[in-house]
């Protein structure tokens, strides 16, 4: 196993999942945001909300993000889990969510 690859710090994990968070498409992006529009507000106006609330979250922050569940918002494991998993050894996105996911592998 290369250890270049690996997934070495919550800092660097932090770092890919804002990249991805980055990269959703526009409408996406609008479909996160759907609960803005009942509010009044354009779509315009959900994209920079969307942009800015990703740049205020801190590191732990996006971190927990993906670990809860957006339906019932259970956490699937704490940060020191995270740790472990990291620990473990993750090469990418992918392989870090499947890694949460099996501690929680009864979750709807
Ligand atoms: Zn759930």
């Amino acid at each position: 196993m290369n250890n270049e690859e690996m997934i070495e710090s919550r800092k660097e994990l932090a770092e890919i999942l804002r990249k991805r968070q980055q990269n959703l498409t526009r409408s996406e992006i609008l479909k996160a945001t759907q609960p803005m529009a009942k509010k009044g507000f354009t779509k315009a106006e959900r994209i920079k909300a969307y942009s800015e609330e990703l740049e205020a979250l801190s590191d732990d922050e996006i971190i927990m993000s993906y670990v809860t569940c957006s339906r019932c918002g259970e956490k699937f494991c704490s940060l020191e889990e995270v740790d472990e998993i990291l620990k473990d050894g993750c090469k990418d996105f992918d392989e870090f969510m499947r890694k949460v996911l099996e501690r929680s592998p009864t979750h709807h």
